[in-house]
């Protein structure tokens, strides 16, 4: 029994639980103080192959372009000391710390690595299984056409245990738009999979590349299946054609993944959520080639998109927990994802009288719950 706990919509309860799923929400008791309790954190956009975590701290070589941080990334490969399976294991460990319990993983694939981050990958999913979801994303970080045979190596991926196709920057990264989108939407047509596409491209070009996906996304028949991760491009354009373009991503159904980026221009959270298009958060980069930043943590993750979204009511910062909890849920297609009667015992509980307060103080998680069994306690995994 959790007593006295203030859920995101303000309610308080008693949570009632047994065997694993709550049973009941009763009226609340007094007397102990009420903690708020929140369904488990999603980290939708996070890269376990790239993490450095638990190696001796690795200064960031990279110069400043996606090209560079491509390059600089094949030099820190080389020195690891410890298989992505180990290091991406620790980032896993730390972020069920932080209450994320589900994640979306992009995996890199190009015709030097193979596939074999991908079954590192596929190690820590299944040394994890049961505790965490992860869903694996066939991440051609080299491009297509620049890494000849990363094609029939992403279909491979799929066949491998991958869920879905990844993309880069069709534009920047390949110079060749509809040649990288139609290899990769081919392949998730012939696998039946959803595609989430890192999108870097700013600018018109940018909104091109995104409204090029929205089509095929549409013609394929994968509406709600496809993200784009990023989109730093609707918010680099005018403010009416960004709306334009979001009036085409609800129509198409596909969703935007903003990690809340400390430079580049970020995608225009309020106005695209009020066009109907599914917003969502993840951490992208934590301690890698490509960013020195980041520890997991969705509360702060949260907190920093409010941050970069000017966010102060209350109400804004709903907006910032729900891409780290229910939005992400959705785009990810958790079934059972949310606190209800009958619904598995998963949640998160935190010091905080309120989901605002929870989001701009990012407490401490006091409680971490799998299936009614605590697996992380004041921030730290239970043995
Ligand atoms: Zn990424």
């Amino acid at each position: 029994m959790i007593r006295n706990a203030t859920l995101p919509d303000g309610s308080r309860h008693d949570l009632e639980v047994k065997d694993g799923r709550i049973v009941a929400f009763l009226p609340p008791s007094s007397g102990e103080p009420a903690l708020f309790v929140m369904p488990p954190l999603v980290d939708g956009h996070i890269h376990l192959d790239k993490t450095l975590l638990g190696l001796p701290w690795v200064p960031n070589r990279a110069g400043d372009t996606v090209a560079s941080r491509i390059e600089a990334e094949r030099g820190v490969r080389a020195e690891r000391t410890l298989p992505e399976s180990e290091t991406g294991a620790n980032l896993v460990r730390q972020v069920m710390a932080s209450g994320t319990l589900h994640m979306r993983c992009h995996v890199d694939i190009d015709n030097q690595l193979g596939l074999r981050n991908l079954h590192e990958v596929l190690k820590i999913r299944e040394r994890f299984a049961g505790l965490v979801t992860i869903e694996i994303v066939a991440f051609p970080q080299s491009g297509i056409a620049r890494s000849p045979g990363t094609a029939e190596l992403l279909d491979a991926a799929i066949g491998q245990g991958a869920d879905l196709l990844g993309g880069l920057d069709p534009v920047g990264i390949d110079g060749d738009l509809d040649g990288h989108l139609d290899t990769i939407f081919t392949i998730a047509a012939k696998r039946g999979v959803g595609l989430d596409i890192h999108l870097h491209d700013g600018g018109e070009g940018g909104i091109a590349q995104i409204r090029a996906i929205a089509e095929r996304a549409k013609a394929n028949g994968l509406g709600g299946k496809v993200a784009v991760s990023h989109a730093f491009a609707l918010g680099s354009v005018p403010l009416d054609l960004a709306a334009r373009t979001a009036d085409f991503l609800a129509e198409t159904g596909v969703a935007i993944m903003s990690h809340g980026p400390g430079a580049s221009p970020m995608p225009p959270v309020k106005m695209l959520r009020a066009h109907g298009v599914r917003v969502f958060a993840g951490s992208d980069n934590i301690r890698d080639a490509w960013s020195p930043f980041g520890n997991g943590d969705m509360l702060e993750r949260a907190m920093l998109i409010g941050y970069r979204a000017n966010f102060r009511h209350d109400d804004d910062l709903a907006i910032a927990f729900d891409m780290v909890t229910a939005a992400a849920a959705d785009v990810l297609g958790l079934a059972e994802y949310c606190l209800r009667v009958g619904g598995p015992a998963d949640y998160v509980a935190v010091e905080a009288g309120s989901l605002a307060e929870a989001v701009a103080t990012r407490p401490r998680r006091k409680l971490v719950v799998k299936a009614g069994r605590v697996i992380a306690r004041d921030g730290a995994l239970v043995s």
